[in-house]
Formats: structure tokens, sequence, C-alpha cells
């Protein structure tokens, strides 16, 4: 009989009770538990928090995490490299890297897997990785601990039926994120499989002109040059589509995405063109859906400012900062530090923009003031807990006071 060891993991190691209080120690917060066992609310003296009732870590990035834990402890002897980041937050990359995890750098043309040995261990990401790196890795004959998310494969599963049944796949997403790549990547397994990318509505109702004859082709192609398959042919290729998205989106965007879509299939082709040619399904996950949720719930109550904190390149943080963004004054911070207690200076990113700036006086000095928080998927709850933490003490409040 063969001799086969098994290499290529995707459900841990059975390793979970002993990694559960390092990861406790790394990423609970005390505030964030007080916070959920009071109704979600904080107040001293004038000042009241309010935390959306979803926030935070979610199920797929605790499992990344996770069985990146128990590659650890399972290998400790071994070189252990990840493909990319974990997830979006810097402080669990930092962790890992503490704990001598290697990470390699990802380009648009695929991961260098030139430094992995056969003995090596790969921890491939939640967001997943293209089908060119994963088949990389299969050559190479190196462990895999694949911690891809369930909900990212099952927006694969979508764009392989797409790509099955001949409909080129229209990804409501970011072109350069990993998550992205990686389902674009799906259309390979066929041959013809095609793929184009729209980050926006905007960006969709471009495609609409083109669809109903109103587009400048080369003006469509130089606009999705860098978010679309690399034979793609707006004349042939927008004949039969099928909507997918990434997974941490605006839920409500990508939703009216899908609708326009559909409605300029109909107006260029008829209802039962559409009917035979055009598909949408919302592949946005539960997780992104039910913090989206959650903090429309929290913005139907009066608040002054609203903080969000996450990963300046985490996209369900960035959703959910437009989402405040629209209600209230709002604060997308990376992490607690960016509140500057002694100066009284927040730094931040604005909606739509890649620059951090300073905002001084963010919070008024006197007065009663309602604070909102949430956090994106991969914002882990000690660092939510610190910046609660600096919200108090910007008006003069000791958090350790705080039961
Ligand atoms: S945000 Fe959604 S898809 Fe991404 S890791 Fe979390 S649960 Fe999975």
């Amino acid at each position: 009989m063969p001799d086969t060891v098994p290499t290529y993991f995707r459900k841990g190691f059975g390793l979970k009770a002993e990694v559960q209080e390092d990861l406790s120690s790394d990423y609970t917060g005390r505030l964030v538990d007080i916070l959920r066992t009071q109704d979600y609310t904080l107040q001293v003296g004038d000042i009241t928090v309010r935390l959306a009732r979803e926030f935070g870590f979610c199920y797929g990035v605790e499992r990344a995490v996770d069985y990146a834990y128990q590659a650890r402890r399972k290998f400790p002897d071994r070189r252990i490299v990840l493909a990319g980041e974990i997830i979006h937050n810097p402080h669990v990359n930092d962790k890992l890297r503490e704990m001598g995890v290697e990470f390699l750098k990802g380009g648009p043309a695929g991961f260098d897997f030139g430094s992995v040995q056969p003995a090596d261990v790969v921890i491939l990401p939640a967001f997943g990785v293209t089908i060119h790196d994963f088949e990389q890795l299969r050559k190479l004959g190196c462990v895999m601990v694949d911690t891809t998310c369930g909900s990212v494969l099952n927006v694969w599963k979508r764009v392989d039926a797409y790509a099955r049944d001949g409909l080129t796949s229209l990804i409501h997403g970011k072109h350069y994120h990993e998550e992205t790549r990686a389902t674009a990547s799906q259309v390979e397994r066929y041959s013809g499989g095609r793929y184009l990318v729209v980050r926006d509505m905007a960006e969709a109702l471009l495609v609409c002109d083109y669809i109903e004859g109103r587009g400048e082709r080369g003006a469509f192609l130089a606009t999705f040059q860098h978010a679309a398959s690399p034979d793609f042919d707006p004349d042939l290729h927008l004949q039969r589509i099928g909507v997918a998205n990434q997974t941490t989106m605006l839920a409500r965007e990508s939703l009216a995405i899908g609708e326009v879509m559909g409605q300029s299939m109909e107006r260029a082709h008829g209802p039962d063109y559409r009917a035979q040619n055009f598909r949408t399904f919302d592949t946005i996950c539960s997780a992104t859906q039910d913090r989206q949720d959650a903090v429309n719930a929290l913005l139907e109550e009066p608040l002054d400012v609203m903080l969000v904190i996450g990963g300046y390149n985490s996209s369900n943080t960035m959703s959910l900062a437009a989402i405040c963004a629209e209600r209230v004054r709002t604060f997308h911070v990376g992490d607690a530090t960016g509140i500057d207690v002694e100066r009284g200076v927040i730094s931040h990113q604005p909606i739509a923009s890649h620059n951090e700036v300073e905002t001084a006086d963010w919070l008024p000095a006197h007065g009663p003031i309602r604070v909102g928080i949430t956090a994106g998927a991969s914002t882990p709850n000690n660092k939510i807990g610190d910046a609660v933490a600096r919200v108090f003490a910007t008006r003069g409040i000791d958090p350790r006071s705080i039961q």
C-alpha cells in the first residue's frame, strides 16, 4: 500500500482547545465584555457609548485565525508561510509574525512561491487564493492549511456555475482585492470563461450603457483594463451575464447593481432574452449583512459621533463607514492609537479617500454626548476595547474605573 501522508488541511488539526487560551489572551477585550453584558451601552457621566449588536470578528475570521494558531502548534519546528495576510488587520498579522509565521507578498501575477520548500507549511488566507496560486502550491507538495471562508467558497460555486453555463461573471467588488481576484479566477476552470469586475453602481451603469448600445469601445476597455478577463471583448462578452459579489460589499448597492443589470438586459433584448441569459445571486456573506443591519439599527438612535474601527484596507469596514457617514459625523480609525487623548485629535481615513487625516476637537469637551461604535469583521475585541477606553479618556474618565 502506498504511504500517503495528507498535505492538505481544511478543517484544522483538532487542537482548538489547546490554542483557546492563546486566542483569548491575544484578542479578548474587557470593555467589550462589559458592553455586551450591559445591553451594548456604557454610560459614565455625560458620555454614553453605544456598540452595534453585531460587530468585529466574523465566523470566517475566527476560523482562519484559529487554524493559523493550530498550524503553529501542530508544526512547531517547520517553516510556516502565509500567502498574503490572514485577514486585513495589522494586529492579528503582527501576532502571527511574532509566532514566527512569514508573510509572502502577492501581486497581480500571483505569489512568488520560489522560496517555498516541500517541507514548509503554507497557510491560505480567509479570502482564498487564485486557481493559479493553488495549483503552484499543489505542485510544490508542501503542507497546505486552507482557511478559505465557506462564504467565499459559495461565491466561487456561483461563478463556477456561470462559467460552466457560458455566462460572463459580472462581479461587484474591488478587482485588486484578494477575495475578488480568487473569485474571478474561478472562471478559468472552463475554456471561454470570463469575468468583469465593477467597483460600484457608477461602473455598473457604464456596463448597462454598453449593453444598450450607448458605450464607446475604447473608453470601455480603458476603464476596465485591470478588471476584466485578459481577452474580454464587450461586443461579445456582455451577451450573457451572471451577477455575483465580493462578500463584503455594501449589500444594498450589490442588490441594486443586480437589479439594474437585469433591467438593462431586458431593455436591450426583451424579457424572454433576459430570462434565458441573465442571472443574479446575492453573495454578500451573512456576517457582513448582520453587521450592516446592526449598524443601520444603531443609526436609528440619536448619535453625535460614530466611530468605525478596522483596517484601512478592510472592505467590510469601509462599507460600514460608508453607511454611517450618510447619517452622522463618522470617523474610520485603523485602531485605537488613532485617538490621541492628550491632544484631543483623531487620525482617520475619510470615506472614499486613501489618505489618513487628522481632525482636532472631534469629541466636544463638555456636555452630554452619545458615541456609536462598530468594527469590521477583522477587528479583534481587545482593539475595540482599547478604542472605547480612549473615548472615555478623551473626556477625562479613567477607563480602569469602568466596571
Ligand atoms: S467577512 Fe464573510 S466571507 Fe469574509 S471571512 Fe468573514 S464570514 Fe467569511
